[in-house]
């Protein structure tokens, strides 16, 4: 044969054996028969913020950006991370949800402050957890990180100013928080999970990243080891897409962030301009919460609530309804709210040590978080800008699981966009 005649022949051949037989990746039906239902994951990439998908290293997210559906999300307020994480998984605002910051007192319990370790749960009790709900109605849940997962949740203290609690619920699957547990070992602990048999594989999933955040506040938004840090977390997320295919596992991935950030500098400060013995500080940055000490509240409230520079300060009743703010027991006194990019301290020369920051208003740019949703319950569109007291809602769509309608959102915002089940 010449050659041309064996090319011809060949071709035939390849030709006639893909009529024959099913193209390699078709599962035989005695797999089909065994078909995964979809799992929900919900993945945070701390600090991502919304414009950093323009920087052209994040191909994962891009792709499935285009596959489903996007649209700039708001923070609540404030835009740290305890109180946004809370409010993603509760459909809660913090001032109803009751993580109203990073750090916080609360009068019922004097001398307890709480910090990002705190896993009391009188801390956590006002709102439920979607874990709590979807293990509830029988929905197996499992969590690599998030704010309040190592909580059990609902646990009532045996006896007042006593450490012990009883009852109370978590995921099934959790671990302790530990930033030294790195992004593959974290990736790869959601795939061991979803290879167990069907009857120990969770449904609903969280995944945590908190690299983009940390190498946020070190070296500024706008730095090329952030954009490093979106290139690295993106392939991670590639890694968890690949693995999720390779066990033909569907998925409804919902990723999203907690706020965004904003570059601030050693030459954008405000000092409070109080004396040290007039006020309790619980926090400052960019914003400061405090209480005027007895006797002193008039000094206190005659040197912050006038007009200032780059900074604006209230009592807590009277911040603007915007931020949904104010009502709870937990928040201080006097709240003073920065520009962004502007950093509140208790006096110079006390200067900022980190190149970026959150905790702006909860509408600025700078705040802006990331949602992307993918997967089989999704079709493809934008939704316009949203508050993140939506998603929880959206979750408990994918769930299965009813309405609620104590919540603070709803799934308007994606209700055209998904596919009926
Ligand atoms: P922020 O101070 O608002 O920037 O908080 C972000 C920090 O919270 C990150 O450095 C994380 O390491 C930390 N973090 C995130 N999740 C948890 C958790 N579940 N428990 C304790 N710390 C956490
Ligand atoms: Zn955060
Ligand atoms: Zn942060």
């Amino acid at each position: 044969m010449r050659w041309t005649s064996r090319i011809a022949a060949a071709a035939l051949v390849a030709l006639l054996q893909a009529c024959a037989t099913p193209p390699a990746r078709t599962p035989p039906p005695a797999v089909l028969s065994e078909a995964r239902p979809p799992v929900t994951i919900l993945i945070s990439i701390d600090g991502f913020r919304a414009d950093y998908l323009q920087r052209g290293v994040t191909p994962t997210l891009t792709r499935l950006a285009a596959q489903g559906i996007t649209g700039p999300m708001r923070p609540s307020f404030p835009s740290k991370t305890f109180p946004n994480h809370w409010t993603l998984v509760t459909g809660m605002v913090p001032d109803r949800h009751g993580i109203v910051g990073n750090r916080m007192e609360d009068a019922g319990h004097p001398g307890e402050t709480f910090t990002t370790a705190s896993d009391a749960p009188y801390w956590w009790n006002a709102a439920q957890p979607i874990w709590v709900a979807a293990e509830q109605a029988g929905i197996r849940t499992g969590t690599v990180f998030w704010p309040g997962a190592n909580v059990a949740w609902g646990s009532r203290a045996t006896r007042p100013d006593h450490g012990d609690y009883a009852g109370g619920a978590r995921p099934h699957d959790w671990l302790q928080y530990n930033q030294a547990v790195n992004d593959t070992q974290r990736v790869d602990t959601v795939l061991d999970w979803l290879r167990r048999p069907q009857a120990n594989r969770p449904r609903f999933v969280t995944l945590y990243f908190d690299r983009v955040d940390t190498v946020g506040h070190a070296h500024g938004p706008n730095s090329p080891e952030v954009t490093r840090a979106a290139a690295e977390v993106d392939a991670q997320i590639g890694t968890l897409v690949d693995g999720l295919a390779a066990l033909r596992q569907p998925a409804n991935l919902v990723i999203v962030s907690d706020h965004g950030m904003s570059e601030t500098s050693d030459t954008r400060v405000i000092p409070l301009g109080l004396p040290k013995d007039s006020y309790h500080l619980i926090e400052a940055g960019p914003f400061a919460a405090l209480d005027p000490l007895p006797g002193k509240e008039a000094l206190v409230e005659s040197t912050l609530l006038k007009p200032h520079p780059h900074m604006a300060c209230w009592r807590k009743g009277e911040i603007p309804a915007r931020f949904r703010y104010g009502g709870n027991p937990r928040i201080a006194a006097i709240f003073c709210l920065a520009e962004p990019r502007w950093m509140i301290v208790e006096k110079l020369p006390d200067v900022p040590y980190t190149r970026g920051e959150h905790g702006y208003d909860n509408q600025s740019s700078d705040m802006a978080a990331l949602f992307i949703a993918a997967g089989p319950a999704f079709r493809h569109g934008t939704v316009p800008a949203f508050d993140n007291v939506d998603v929880t809602p959206l979750l408990r769509d994918l769930l299965g699981l009813p309405p609620r309608t104590d919540m603070d959102g709803d799934d308007a915002p994606f209700r055209a966009l998904l596919r009926p089940s």
